[in-house]
């Protein structure tokens, strides 16, 4: 639940909370990638994968979120946007009455959806398999970004910066406060994620394989490779996610560590870390 009512100025905390952390497939009662940011009574949530709506139910109620932002359109970090958006439309509370028959009664809620160009079309196609073309775009009001572009949620600034993948992907950079948090999405090695990161307070950053693609045709990065990036950006804190179950924490820290130089923290779902 957002912290309604919390007025206190100068100094407060953008607090992020792990709700999914797997990546392309979930792990046993796990999400895939989705991150909820908390600032007083500010919510935005980071990527939307599959498990993730349920993960987000848990923690407060779906109605008050002022905004969801998604890095890619790879299944795993929106695919969840189609429950959220039959849950926008169908909820009984959130059908629309005539204002005339029952006054006061508030207009159904419609948070904004931030996601990269050409998102539209993208969601038109996947939920007009079944006929409903217009689902997510009726149930959000969706903006799309582009390449270096700034929005602002509330007191926090998110920009979007393209990094390596298989499909054109964003790592956030979300400040407040004179704080930074850098989500490095889903990325191959690069000195892109490098920049995106610099100088963070935390870097959440994606840590994906055991070992380097086998097909030679990079697209996600190892603990180590994550923790290098980490280092080279001059992070404060580290947290590495979009690892599976089947690889076991205890190994990819220790890669993630040997990398940094330094301590690193594993995501886990319900985790939390305030800025
Ligand atoms: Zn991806
Ligand atoms: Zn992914």
């Amino acid at each position: 639940m957002s912290a309604e009512g919390d007025e206190d100025q100068g100094g407060r905390p953008v607090r992020l909370t792990v709700l999914g952390k797997s990546p392309s497939w979930q792990d046993a009662g796990g999400a895939c990638s989705g991150y909820l940011i908390e600032e007083g009574g500010t919510t935005l949530l980071m990527d939307c994968g599959n498990g993730v709506f349920g993960k987000l139910r848990e923690r407060m109620d779906y109605v008050d979120l002022d905004a969801a932002v998604i890095s890619h359109l790879h299944a795993d970090h929106w695919l969840d946007l189609v429950p959220y958006s039959y849950a926008l439309t169908y909820a009984p509370r959130q059908q629309p009455v005539p204002v005339h028959t029952w006054p006061g009664t508030d207009t159904p809620a419609r948070p904004r959806l931030i996601a990269p160009r050409g998102a539209g079309e993208t969601f038109r196609r996947v939920v007009g398999a079944w006929g409903n073309d217009d689902l997510i775009e009726h149930a959000f009001a969706l903006e799309e970004y582009q390449r270096g572009d700034t929005v602002e949620i509330g007191p926090i600034s998110a920009t979007f910066h393209p990094v390596p993948h298989f499909i054109d992907t964003f790592a956030i950079n979300l400040s407040s406060n004179g704080n930074k948090i850098t989500y490095g999405a889903d990325s191959r090695p690069g000195d892109e994620l490098v920049e995106v990161a610099r100088d963070a307070d935390l870097l959440l950053v994606e840590a994906t394989l055991p070992r380097p693609e086998r097909t030679g045709i990079r697209g996600h990065m190892t603990p180590e490779e994550a923790g290098d990036h980490a280092k080279r950006a001059g992070v404060r804190r580290v947290v590495i996610t979009h690892i599976s179950d089947e690889l076991g924490d205890e190994w990819a820290r220790e890669q993630a560590e040997r990398g940094f130089g330094a301590p690193v923290e594993v995501a886990r779902a319900g985790a939390t870390y305030e800025v």
